[in-house]
């Protein structure tokens, strides 16, 4: 009997020396899970935001770029480069469909795709307008692509990085394409492109089965 009193006074000391530990304890908790879950909130649950920042301005340089092949294109044909005005009919195109790569993964993230404000765009010459061409998109796969890859590999966004890895591999094309139109003076032959409609890949030949950038059956490249 006088054990369990012992026991009797003691349980209730210990009690409350665990009860104080553990309201301590609930009250860090109670502190730290609702900054943990604001955060959480906020971020709608760990978006990847520098990426999904990244694709809004991959989004507004494609459109932009692909309205001034466009032009380009306008001022070629002009000229009377015919096969040139094709060449960048074929580039224009495809940043459209980089910019729509971009837009797409917006959406699929829930993000608001903020829209693409025409600017006013020099024209030059042909020779100037392929020059122009090749400096933009030589910024683009050495410095802004591959950049803009690694962080949504880091942020966790495979598909984002594969977007921008094919539209890397789409610009390094691009850069072929004129290259080779500038070492010919703007004397190409004129040629069918045929434009893969899934990550913009320019492909030159009709022997070619599938995109080499991302496997797209023949059947659904556009020709231009
Ligand atoms: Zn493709």
């Amino acid at each position: 009997m006088k054990a369990h009193t012992h026991q009797a006074s003691y349980k209730p000391q210990h009690f409350s020396r665990t009860l104080f530990t553990g309201v301590l304890f609930a009250l860090a908790l109670a502190l730290l899970v609702p900054l943990c879950g604001c955060k959480k909130n906020e971020s709608k649950q760990s978006q990847p935001e520098i990426t999904l920042q990244n694709l809004q301005t991959a989004y507004v340089r494609e459109m932009r770029i692909g309205r001034e092949y466009a032009l380009f294109s306008q001022r070629a044909e002009r000229d009377r480069y015919g096969s040139i005005a094709n060449l960048f009919r074929a580039a224009s195109r495809s940043e459209q469909i980089h910019a729509e790569m971009a837009a797409a993964l917006l959406r699929g993230k829930s993000t608001e795709v903020k829209p693409f404000v025409p600017d006013s765009i020099t024209v030059g010459t042909v020779m100037q307008t392929l020059r122009l061409a090749v400096s933009d998109e030589g910024l683009e796969t050495e410095s802004m692509y591959p950049n803009l890859a690694r962080t949504a590999e880091l942020e966790k966004f495979p598909e984002a990085a594969e977007s921008f890895r094919r539209t890397l591999d789409a610009d390094k094309r691009h850069i072929e394409l004129f290259k080779d139109a500038l070492d010919k003076g703007g004397s190409i032959a004129r040629i069918q492109y045929y434009v893969c409609p899934t990550c913009g890949y320019i492909i030159t030949s009709d022997k070619i089965d599938e995109c080499p950038g991302c496997h797209t059956n023949k059947e659904k490249f556009e020709k231009i």
